[in-house]
C-alpha cells in the first residue's frame, strides 16, 4: 500500500532564510502568570517546536483594551535573556476587536510598533495581516508592509485568512515574496483543500499554518456523529502507532504535500509535548483518505 512522505522535524519558511519548525505553537489562549506561561513556552521548546504564533488581540477579553498575550510573552522575555532569539516569533494585526479591519498604513504601523513595545523586541521574524480590509488598496498594504521590513521591524510577511485573489493581489504590488498564509485546516475543517488555497501555497511557496488543528478541541471531544465518525478514523491510525489521537490529526494534516504546519493550541505542557508524537506515524493514502471521507460525510466521486 502506498505510503505518504513524513515531514522533516524542521523546515525553512516559505522562500526565508527562516528555519522553523514543522509544528507550531499558538498563544490565543495563553493567559495567566509569568511562570506557568515560561513552563509552556520550555515545554514547546523541550519537544523541538521553536515556531510561536500570537496575536495583537490574543487576550482580548471583550471589553478593555487588548494585547495581553503579547504583553505576557514580552513579560517573560524580559526576564529570560535569550530566550527571544531561541524562538521564531509570528504575530498579527489589522483587526480592532470586534471590528472593524483596518489595514490602512496609519494603522497598521502603529499596531505592528504596538506589538514590539508589548512583546519587548525590537523585531518579529514573521508578521501576519489577521484578516483582510475590503476598505484599505493592496497597492497601501504593500507598501506599509515593504516599510516594516525596510526597517527590520518584520523580517518576512504573510496573511491570514485571506482569499486566493486577496493574497494574490497583495503579492502582485510587493518585490518580496509572502511567506505564509494562515487558514484553519484540520480534519474537520477541509476548506483550504477545497478552495484552493493549499493549491496557491504550494505554487508561490507559501508556508502554511494551520489554525485550529483540532477543530478548537473538537477532534479530542467529538460531539457529533461527524466529529465522532473523523476521531473513530484518526484511532485506526493512532492505536496502530501507539500515538494520540490529537497526534494523528496534527500528522493527518502535515502530510499533505503542501506541508501545513498545525498551531497546537493547547495550553498544557504534556499535550504540547505529546504532540511530538506526529512524527511517529506513516500514512497510506488509504488511512488518509479515511479520514477525509469521515470528514466530507459522503464517498468521494
Ligand atoms: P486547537 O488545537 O484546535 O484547539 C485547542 C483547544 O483544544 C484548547 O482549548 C485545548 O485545551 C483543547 N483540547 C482539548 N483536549 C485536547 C487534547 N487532548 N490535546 C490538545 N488540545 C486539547 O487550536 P486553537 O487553540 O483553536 O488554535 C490554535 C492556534 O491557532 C491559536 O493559538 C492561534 O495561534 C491560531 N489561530 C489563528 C486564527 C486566525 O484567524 N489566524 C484563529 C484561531 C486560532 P487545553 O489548553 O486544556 O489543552
Amino acid at each position: 500500500m502506498s505510503e505518504l512522505a513524513p515531514p522533516q522535524p524542521m523546515r525553512p519558511l516559505g522562500s526565508s532564510d527562516i528555519t522553523v519548525s514543522s509544528l507550531a505553537w499558538g498563544m490565543w489562549r495563553f493567559e495567566g502568570t509569568a511562570d506557568d506561561g515560561h513552563a509552556l513556552i520550555n515545554a514547546a521548546l523541550e519537544s523541538g517546536i521553536n515556531f510561536f504564533d500570537t496575536a495583537d488581540i490574543y487576550g482580548f477579553n471583550g471589553t478593555d483594551g487588548f494585547g495581553d498575550a503579547e504583553s505576557l510573552l514580552g513579560t517573560i522575555f524580559a526576564s529570560n535573556p535569550g530566550l527571544r532569539e531561541k524562538i521564531v516569533l509570528s504575530s498579527k494585526g489589522g483587526i480592532m476587536p470586534p471590528l472593524p479591519y483596518d489595514s490602512s498604513d496609519a494603522y497598521l504601523t502603529s499596531a505592528i510598533d504596538a506589538s514590539l513595545a508589548r512583546l519587548k523586541t525590537d523585531y518579529l521574524d514573521l508578521w501576519l495581516i489577521h484578516r483582510p480590509d475590503i476598505l484599505t488598496h493592496p497597492q497601501e498594504i504593500a507598501a506599509t508592509l515593504q516599510k516594516a521590513m525596510d526597517a527590520g521591524k518584520i523580517r518576512a510577511a504573510g496573511v491570514s485568512n485571506f482569499t486566493n485573489a486577496q493574497t494574490l493581489a497583495l503579492q502582485s504590488f510587493l518585490d518580496v515574496p509572502l511567506v505564509s498564509t494562515q487558514p484553519e485546516f484540520s480534519p474537520l475543517c477541509l476548506t483550504p483543500i477545497e478552495n484552493g488555497e493549499f493549491d496557491l501555497a504550494m505554487q508561490h511557496n507559501l508556508t502554511i499554518m494551520a489554525w485550529s488543528p483540532l477543530g478548537g478541541g473538537r477532534i479530542a471531544n467529538p460531539a457529533s456523529a461527524r466529529e465522532t465518525a473523523v476521531a473513530n478514523a484518526l484511532d485506526n491510525v493512532a492505536e496502530r502507532f501507539s500515538v494520540s489521537r490529537t497526534a494523528a490529526a496534527y500528522s493527518w494534516a502535515m502530510v499533505h504535500p503542501a506541508r501545513p504546519i498545525p498551531i497546537i493550541g493547547s495550553q498544557n505542557a504534556d499535550r504540547i509535548r505529546e504532540a511530538a508524537q506526529a512524527y511517529e506515524i506513516t500514512w497510506t493514502r488509504q488511512a488518509w483518505y479515511d479520514v477525509l471521507v469521515a470528514s466530507r460525510g459522503e464517498k468521494l466521486p
